[in-house]
């Protein structure tokens, strides 16, 4: 039987990358989307006309009671969960002179809260079965901070705590956890930022003077949900260009 892959955030930009990378090596790729948004019907009518049969469950991934129940919904209708990308995320930029505690809450909540919310309900089950993979997308700023973001770097640099201390916890289970910590990938998120600072800022900052590809980090997804990747494990994973390295 195809094993499960469930993606957060799947309707992103890197998300869909990494859903159609693992449903073309014959995961049975499932995903989710905030409650309320519009787009899922039609994101699934557009895969499907791509040839990919997702599944899309409304999940806010921030809230942990949401995601028990995605995850309870999911593993009932498709089957249990093999591997899970924590991949859902925001972005509040501010200086921290202008941040504000809902804005720090929010990115927090959103984008390592949900590590704990998703991650908790699937991990049990992996262990029993002998067989699982965690991926969490963080971010380089995560590694090395940015202006404007203590927010999201405080957020993104905690994920690699968490993935080490669990990575240590189910190391002899069959199970790995990792990071990877993508630099900027062209998708909406990083083309939100005015072109003129990409261009006078961002782009000159990486050695390969060009944005990465969603299908470059879903690559990189696809190989750490391998049995090829068992001996992986607490490792972050940085795809940048060059623009940081450590
Ligand atoms: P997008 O903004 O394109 O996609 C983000 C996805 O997260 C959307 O599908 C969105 O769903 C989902 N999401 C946001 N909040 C919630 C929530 N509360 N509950 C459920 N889903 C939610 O971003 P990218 O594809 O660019 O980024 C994906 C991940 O990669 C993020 O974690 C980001 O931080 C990280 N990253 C991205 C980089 C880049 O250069 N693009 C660089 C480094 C890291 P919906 O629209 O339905 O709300």
């Amino acid at each position: 039987m195809a094993r499960v892959a469930l993606v957060t955030g799947g309707m992103g930009g890197l998300g869909e990358a990494v859903c159609i990378k693992l449903a073309a090596l014959g995961y049975r790729v499932v995903t989710t989307f905030s409650p309320g948004s519009k787009k899922a019907d039609t994101w699934l009518g557009t895969m499907r006309e791509q040839g990919f049969d997702f599944k899309a469950y409304a999940c806010d991934v921030s809230d942990y009671d949401s995601a028990q129940e995605c995850v309870r919904q999911v593993e009932k209708d498709v089957g249990p969960i093999d591997v899970l990308v924590n991949n859902a995320g925001i972005t509040r930029d501010m200086t921290f002179k202008k941040m504000d505690k809902p804005n720090w809450d929010l990115v927090m909540k959103t984008n390592l809260d949900s590590v704990f919310n998703m991650t908790k309900p699937v991990c049990d089950g992996m262990v029993e079965r002998g067989w699982g993979r965690i991926i969490n997308i963080s971010s380089v700023n995560g590694q090395k901070g940015a202006f404007g973001q203590t927010n999201y770097s405080a957020a993104k640099a905690g994920m690699h705590g968490f993935t080490k201390a669990l990575a240590l916890e189910v190391a002899r289970k069959g199970v790995t956890v990792n990071t990877i910590s993508p630099g900027y990938i062209g998708t909406k998120m990083v083309m939100d930022i005015p072109s003129e600072v990409l261009e006078t800022k961002i782009i000159p900052q990486i050695p390969m003077g060009r944005l990465g590809k969603p299908e470059e980090v879903a690559g990189l997804v696809a190989y750490l949900s391998s049995d090829e990747a068992a001996f992986v494990t607490g490792a972050n994973i940085a795809i940048n260009g060059g623009q940081h390295m450590s």
